[in-house]
């Protein structure tokens, strides 16, 4: 048996990799340093894994922006807008993953998204008249090269030609099928390249797969992969998937000239059961993804060896990891402030790389592997997820009305209408404000203990004060306390929850040079002070005008950690939501009529197959929602937020979470969202966000008045908020108040106009 990794974390183990390309954007250090940098950490990486005994190394992961964004300008799928620019080749990169503004020109970044189901981004390849698909770029082929000079014996990797397709923007009409001849050719010269090279195997990356894959779907793959495997030579080629199963194309697959097929067996059950069913062909080798590339655990060995055992397969088997390991951090060696008992259940990439290496010698029942299962029985024998009886009491002493807000909507609207008495068309916020420089270093020097707690919240209080007011000078309806004390919104709560665990260096990249350091949630979850209510309170004392309490949605939450897995997802947000439970009814007790909560990841949980959507998820995560506030009163105003508007499709699950009102972006002159709620009777009331925050352009006044006047046309007014598309916190004071300012006017002047 053998092992190997669909890809390795690229940032570095100190995010080398950001700093360099940061200093490099700000022209502090040249092009040849940077590219410096990225050989010296291909190589560090490289040699991690041939230490840990990694058979087989993939060359070709290593990305200074994005993989499938090198992919697209490997194979020339780059418009000509950014060619113009006549940039260096690496320039002409960063231009089309950030956007380029000089006296040279002016284009816009490449649209970034959501990468499947995961909190990775990448850069959407745009196809057109004008994209001319032919190899014109060296990036794997130098790699090989440079892993071969350091006795690396690589593993070629590539992102396939369906998912390029299938996660491609189309425009001019043009349609995947137009491509795919080009793209045969192109991937058949990359084949040729490598067989030059004497590059053994060539991993294919094709996670499309796991999305459903209908009959005209089915076509394409078809038509590219016999067009691509007929080019093979010497290489071995393996069809890698990942994120999910391939349960749409297996038995079709499983007859193609592959050489390998890698599967996802741990997100992927149906991958087993494939398997199981149609067996596996003999003359294939199974690429096992066995090692988590998703979540920081250890692997359990016995039940790895269960597994693979019960796939009954004939053919040779390489131990792998289910997905890259691009979304877990580099080590948790580093993490000496993390409970020991907790610390030592923590695998993050080296670890995994060490967890294949001992499970090949556990297969193989060497000395070695003797040892190395001994321990890792231990280390589950002994495991102890911090227990806490209340928590499960409460959990087992839920009833379906607990679920359930009373009155129902429309009810609680007329009544809500009567008490609240505001304005036709609401003005308010998100909930940040911008977090200045003085906010950040109020924070830092309270962390360095230089200050005390009473100085660190005497500052915040004052920041409330001032915006307080701010908001009532420009005349806001309902207020915000500004969201000064949060580090990060799901940070800042699972620092003041049970059960929660952070590291120093878990730094995963987000896109880009961007990272997030997701916490860990190892133990029961519960709440054991309230966590928001004194800045809410203070905030409400303040003024006459309605504050909005503030929370992070238990969905969110969970998404945005790395959970246990010892007891169901349902019911890990099940902890969660009762902890904000508490914390909803502490602000309720405590004068707040207004509270939202904020559920910014709802969306991108849902699985990648609609026909799991409900089954696998929002069957529980809907619910969860509502469990936080299905028990304040009537008069108590319940608000969500989501900052994107793509959730048309699951409008029902939205209005279902039965939220009072809930705000999304809007501001992008889309109106494909605001027409689908008009169509379908959208029973919550809606504030669509009138300012995109995500710009530092201050939308003028007529701007916005014409946006909210479109809105006022479309959906029923009675129903409509106005407010920005997310929070302030990443704006400057001056673009956000300015901004604010024009929202206010704007809306003044469409009232009169009603
Ligand atoms: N209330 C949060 C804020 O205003 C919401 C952030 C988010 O949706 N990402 O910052
Ligand atoms: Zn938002």
């Amino acid at each position: 048996m053998s092992t190997t990794i669909i890809g390795f974390p690229r940032i570095g183990h100190h995010r080398e990799l950001k700093f360099a390309t940061e200093h490099y954007w700000k022209h502090e250090i040249d092009q040849k340093a940077l590219l410096k940098v990225g050989r010296q950490l291909r190589k560090t990486h490289w040699l991690a894994q041939k230490k840990a005994g990694i058979d087989l190394i993939p060359v070709g992961d290593f990305s200074f922006y994005d993989n499938l964004l090198d992919v697209a300008n490997v194979l020339n799928i780059v418009p000509s807008r950014y060619k113009q620019l006549k940039l260096s080749k690496l320039d002409e990169y960063f231009a089309q993953a950030q956007g380029y503004q000089s006296n040279q020109g002016n284009v816009r970044a490449l649209p970034l998204k959501k990468w499947f189901n995961t909190n990775y981004h990448y850069i959407v390849p745009e196809f057109s008249d004008e994209t001319n698909i032919k190899l014109v770029g060296d990036k794997l082929f130098n790699e090989v090269d440079e892993a071969k000079a350091l006795g690396i014996n690589p593993k070629a990797v590539i992102i396939g030609p369906y998912t390029i397709l299938k996660l491609g923007r189309f425009v001019d009409g043009k349609q995947p099928v137009d491509f795919v001849k080009p793209l045969i050719e192109a991937y058949s010269k990359v084949l040729d390249r490598l067989n030059q090279q004497n590059v053994s195997w060539l991993q294919i990356d094709e996670p499309a797969l796991s999305f459903d894959v209908d009959s005209e779907d089915h076509q394409l793959f078809d038509k590219l992969y016999d067009g691509i495997l007929r080019r093979k030579g010497n290489v071995k080629v393996v069809l890698q998937n990942y994120f999910g199963d391939i349960r749409d194309v297996y038995t079709d697959v499983i007859k193609k000239p592959f050489d390998g097929i890698g599967l996802d067996l741990v997100e992927g059950d149906e991958n087993i059961h494939l398997i199981q069913q149609h067996g596996f062909p003999s003359d294939k080798v199974l690429f096992a993804g066995v090692v988590n590339g998703r979540n920081v655990w250890r692997n359990n060995y016995d039940q790895t060896i269960e597994l693979l055992r019960s796939l009954n397969v004939k053919s040779p088997v390489v131990l792998n990891t289910s997905t890259s390991l691009l979304f877990v951090p580099y080590t948790a060696e580093d993490e000496d402030e993390v409970a020991p008992d907790v610390r030592q259940h923590l695998a993050f990439a080296i670890q995994k790389l060490n967890e294949l290496h001992e499970l090949d010698h556990v297969l193989q029942d060497d000395d070695e592997g003797k040892r190395a299962l001994a321990a890792n029985e231990k280390l589950f024998h002994d495991v102890k997820h911090p227990y806490r009886p209340a928590v499960h009491h409460r959990i087992n002493q839920l009833q379906p009305q607990d679920y359930i807000r009373k009155p129902e909507r429309s009810e609680r609207e007329k009544i809500q209408k009567k008490t609240f008495d505001l304005p036709i068309l609401p003005t308010t916020t998100i909930g940040s404000f911008p977090q200045t420089k003085d906010v950040r270093a109020n924070r830092h020097k309270f962390n360095q203990g230089k200050i005390t707690k009473e100085e660190y919240d005497q500052f915040n209080r004052n920041k409330i004060k001032r915006i307080i007011k701010w908001q009532e000078d420009v005349g806001l309806d309902v207020l915000v306390h500004g969201e000064y004390e949060r580090n990060d919104m799901v940070e800042y709560f699972g620092d003041n929850l049970d059960g929660f665990a952070f590291t120093k260096n878990g730094w995963v990249q987000s896109y880009g040079t961007r990272g997030v350091k997701p916490p860990i949630i190892w133990g029961d979850v519960q709440r054991t002070h309230p966590i928001t209510v004194a800045s809410s309170v203070y905030a409400n004392s303040l003024t006459d005008h309605y504050v909005k309490g503030m929370i992070t949605g238990p969905v969110t939450i969970f998404n945005w950690s790395f959970s246990r897995e010892d007891i169901p997802q349902k019911e890990v947000v099940t902890q969660i939501s009762l902890a904000l439970r508490d914390e909803v009814l502490d602000l309720e007790k405590h004068g707040i009529k207004i509270i939202q909560i904020d559920e910014p990841a709802l969306r991108e949980g849902l699985p990648l197959r609609k026909s799991d959507w409900y089954v696998k998820y929002l069957n529980w995560a809907v619910p969860a929602f509502r469990l936080v506030h299905s028990g304040v009163k009537p008069t108590t105003q319940i608000h969500t937020h989501m900052c994107y508007s793509r959730f048309g499709d699951i409008l029902d699950a939205i209005d279902d979470l039965d939220a009072d009102v809930i705000s999304f972006e809007a501001s992008r002159g889309d109106f494909t969202l605001i027409n689908e709620l008009a169509e379908n009777h959208f029973q919550t009331e809606m504030g669509p966000g009138v300012y995109d925050i995500h710009s530092p352009r201050i939308p003028s006044e007529e701007e916005v008045q014409d946006l909210i006047t479109k809105l006022v046309h479309k959906l029923p007014v009675k129903k409509l908020w106005v407010n920005p598309d997310c929070g302030l916190k990443t704006r400057t004071e001056k673009q956000a108040f300015e901004s604010l300012k024009n929202i206010v006017e704007a809306t003044k002047r469409v009232r009169k106009e009603l």
